[in-house]
């Protein structure tokens, strides 16, 4: 789950990494009472899960009522790289004498955590690892050692961060570690972490995505679950309990287990077809998840085709065979369906789907087999 800025900033502040204090508000006078009592002058941002908001003019600073009103009106419905601004945080304005980089990610060939840490922040810094990789400087973290005071002064050292930051900037990164360890965060980065002209340092951004595996330990989360933010297809899935991830191909695949759809989504991409989703039904799945699952499916208007690919373990193939026919009367599904049942009752299975009769139905023995089937029609109705 990404987090809106401000949301990132209150996870930051639990943890001790300093921010500014603001509110957040959805209409104009909301903003300006805002703005009100945190006092000028105030930054006034919009609050999309999208970086270069200061680039689109979704930043601004109000020096008085008029200017926080006027820069509330710009910003609120404000469209930033196809995201429609709901929302605006207000803050307290900060005087900037410098801007970094920092952050926390998993490093997932090096099997640890990694620190990034530049003095050039505030700007896109992809771009600075591109033009000037040196000028970013890393340090892989052992999950069971994490990082000290010690460790994220020499860091801030290595980066080049100004001398009377260094204090200020490794007592951030000693929090933002916590926030991101205990936090459960896949990611947490500050750009721009400001020294201030007052010599303090702290974060005017936040980008923290939380590791939804997590959920389960973190109940405050369910404030910030929106699943506006969700596309529609995704929200649809997650409210009918199913694992789905859309893809950019036309092979709609539904498999029973997480090893068995992505083994699926390979075999299609192996022959030749583009996979336009992973849809897990789980163990057990019953005809009403089956029906579910081609519901959602059929909403994809990219579908050319669909492989339900079924092993037949706790599943039982009569169940799935059940769920293909009740969606079928069910939704308006124009794909053919490719069905390749084995396993736990299959016979039964293939038998009620033969009793259907229906030619958009296609049983096919084996997986490459099906998988075959599946991409040619795909390919054919393209
Ligand atoms: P982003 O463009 O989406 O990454 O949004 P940021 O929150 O990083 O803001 C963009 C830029 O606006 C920052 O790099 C700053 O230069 C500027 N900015 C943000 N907050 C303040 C502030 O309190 N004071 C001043 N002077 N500039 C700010
Ligand atoms: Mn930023």
């Amino acid at each position: 789950m990404d987090l809106l800025e401000y949301q990132g900033k209150q996870y930051f502040a639990r943890y001790g990494v300093p921010v500014s204090d603001g509110e957040a508000a959805e209409d104009v006078e909301t903003a300006v009472t805002a703005a009100e009592r945190i006092g000028y002058p105030v930054v006034v941002k919009a609050q999309v899960r999208v970086g270069g908001r200061g680039k689109a003019g979704g930043v601004r600073v109000a020096h008085s009522t008029e200017e926080a009103r006027a820069a509330a009106e710009a910003i609120l419905g404000l469209d930033i790289k196809g995201h429609i601004v709901q929302r605006v945080w207000v803050e307290q304005a900060t005087d900037i004498a410098k801007e970094y980089y920092a952050s926390f990610t998993l490093d997932r060939t090096a099997k640890s955590h990694l620190c990034m840490l530049s003095a050039r922040g505030g700007v896109d810094i992809e771009q600075v690892a591109e033009e000037s990789p040196e000028a970013i400087a890393r340090l892989e973290i052992d999950p069971l050692d994490g990082i000290d005071a010690d460790g994220a002064r020499r860091l801030a050292q290595q980066a080049g961060i100004d001398t009377q930051a260094i204090d200020g900037v490794a007592g951030v990164l000693v929090s933002l570690y916590r926030c991101y360890e205990e936090g459960d965060a896949d990611l947490v980065e500050i750009n721009p972490l400001v020294l201030t002209t007052d010599g303090r340092v702290h974060a005017l951004d936040a980008k923290v995505t939380l590791d939804d595996s997590a959920a389960f330990r973190h109940p405050e989360w369910e404030v910030w679950r929106d699943l506006n933010a969700l596309e529609p297809r995704e929200r649809l899935a997650r409210e009918k309990g199913l694992q789905y991830v859309g893809l950019d191909g036309t092979v709609g695949i539904i498999a029973n287990g997480a090893g068995l759809a992505m083994s699926t989504c390979d075999v299609v991409k192996q022959v030749g077809g583009e996979p336009a989703n992973f849809l897990d039904i789980g163990g057990g799945a019953n005809a009403e998840v089956m029906a579910s699952a081609l519901e959602v499916i059929a909403t994809d208007e990219k579908v050319r085709s669909i492989f339900v690919n079924v092993f037949g373990g706790i599943t039982r193939g009569e169940e799935v065979a059940k769920g293909i026919v009740q969606a079928l009367e069910r939704v308006h599904i124009d794909a053919p369906i490719v069905v390749r049942l084995d396993g736990t009752n299959a016979e039964q299975g293939r038998a009620i789907l033969a009793e259907y009769g229906s030619e958009q139905l296609i049983s096919s023995p084996t997986m490459l087999d099906a998988a075959r089937r599946a991409s040619e029609l795909a390919a054919q109705r393209a």
